[in-house]
């Protein structure tokens, strides 16, 4: 442990500066975040003539029909406008709260609303509860009409949108009670660590995040989940037990199997594990289901257990956790510094002694080109699993001996087309804007990769 805190304290001790300096923070964030969001609104007009293309390329094109490819090009091109002018309009809205003393004024205001019911500044943690659920709010609102856009009009137009009005509006209060309930022990504990642990808060903290994230892992399919959507056990019939079957073949701890009505919301399609070690769940959506075949589904849920048997989200909960790590081992420099808070328009009184939260957000926002500098990372190592789950499902045979699978990458790929098909998902994909954005490799990628893994299986065969 001291061999840590001595690490992090050269690292605080090379930071010094933003304790004293009277840095311009507020004209730094104000570039990086305008900085990143015009990057992105580049990408986006790099992706946008693509939809406009009147052919499929080439590996595509026996697989879609001229109605779904011109479908698909239209949704594309319509879901790029909408995500232009969200991201200008969050940009200009984000940029005048900031400049305008937006977060200063939460603060003051939660404060003042706790005065009146006979808590005092003292109570540093309550009024940071008040303060996050206040900045949540009112920076929410704004960005409602977009969502009620996109919902309504953008995935109604192509047939998507399954929502009613009423569900709409209960969904909002149902994550908002969420928010509430989670939300606020969360961030009382979070905070009280600080006041706690004192400058040696790093590795409590990580322990008291990751043990955060277990009881979640067990809380949210058993408690959050079923508020939004029903889970019931998949029924008798073929793919109940070729997905039985499967997973006993790898000896993937299965407990339950459930179908899971997506249906009630949207057409989008799915299927994902979750669990302990010792005990997991598979969830497969009704609208996949419908949409392919058992042995498809079969070859779908056998690229998850791809994810499964080479510890995919473990491996990204490390990265996640040497994220949080170094995000910690930063942040001390920033939480005693009265200058970072002066420039972000906050009283001599509050400034001189930095409520944790605040100091928090604005360290966030100082972050914001490493945190985008960490997604591509993220996306990248993402599409790297994708690709070895593929192959997973694709060698299974071979794995398991089991000739009756030999065409399980045809079966996967036929699903990938399905989904694609049934998705509209975008056909033509700019290099740059994909490893920017995307978690999974594109159809055609993929497509391709299956094809190249049967090909050199059959020939190591031979
Ligand atoms: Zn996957």
């Amino acid at each position: 442990m001291d061999f840590l805190h001595s690490n992090l304290a050269a690292i605080q001790h090379k930071l010094a500066f933003v304790a004293i300096e009277p840095i311009n923070w507020k004209l730094y964030v104000q570039s990086f975040s305008w900085g990143v969001t015009l990057w992105e609104c580049y990408l986006l007009l790099r992706q946008y003539p693509l939809y406009s293309k009147k052919e499929p390329p080439p590996a595509l094109a026996p697989h879609l029909g001229a109605d779904v490819f011109e479908k698909s090009q239209k949704y594309g091109k319509e879901k790029a406008q909408v995500a232009l002018f969200s991201k200008l309009y969050s940009q200009v809205l984000d940029s005048l709260l900031l400049q305008f003393g937006f977060y200063a004024w939460c603060w003051d205001a939660s404060g003042r609303i706790l005065g009146r019911v006979g808590y005092g500044s003292e109570y540093e943690i309550l009024q940071s509860i008040g303060f996050s659920f206040l900045l949540y709010f009112v920076s929410s609102l704004p960005t409602l009409p977009l969502s009620i856009y996109s919902t309504f009009v953008l995935e109604e137009r192509h047939g998507f949108n399954k929502t009613t009005p009423g569900l709409f509006v209960a969904d909002m209060l149902k994550s908002w009670a969420v928010g509430i309930v989670f939300g606020s022990p969360f961030l009382a504990a979070f905070l009280y660590i600080f006041k706690w642990a004192g400058d040696r808060f790093v590795p409590w903290l990580m322990a008291f995040m990751l043990s955060f994230q277990m009881i979640m892992v067990f809380l949210y399919p058993t408690v959050i989940q079923p508020l939004f959507n029903t889970l019931t056990p998949l029924k008798d019939g073929e793919l109940r037990n070729r997905v039985e079957s499967l997973a006993g073949k790898l000896k993937f701890p299965l407990k339950h199997l459930y179908e899971i009505d997506g249906s009630k919301r949207s057409s989008h399609s799915n299927a994902y594990f979750f669990g302990l070690p010792w005990s997991k769940h598979i969830v497969i959506f009704d609208t996949l289901m419908e949409q392919s075949s058992p042995p498809e589904v079969e070859a779908v849920l056998a690229h998850e257990l791809g994810h499964w048997y080479y510890f995919h989200p473990t491996k990204m909960m490390v990265v996640s956790q040497f994220h949080i790590f170094t995000i910690l081992a930063l942040f001390p420099a920033f939480l005693h510094a009265p200058p970072l808070l002066r420039s972000f328009d906050f009283p001599k009184a509050v400034s001189a002694q930095p409520p944790t939260i605040v100091a928090f957000l604005i360290f966030q926002m100082i972050l914001t080109p490493l945190e985008a500098v960490i997604s591509i990372g993220m996306n990248g190592l993402s599409r790297r699993f994708e690709w070895e789950a593929d192959r997973f499902a694709c060698e299974l045979q071979d794995t398991l001996g089991e000739e009756e699978m030999k065409d399980m990458g045809e079966r996967l790929g036929r699903a990938l087309i399905t989904l694609h098909v049934k998705n509209l998902s975008t056909v033509w994909v700019d290099w740059l804007y994909s490893a920017y954005h995307h978690s999974h490799p594109t159809l055609t990628e993929r497509l391709k990769g299956l094809e190249t893994y049967q090909a050199s299986r059959e020939k190591k065969k031979d």
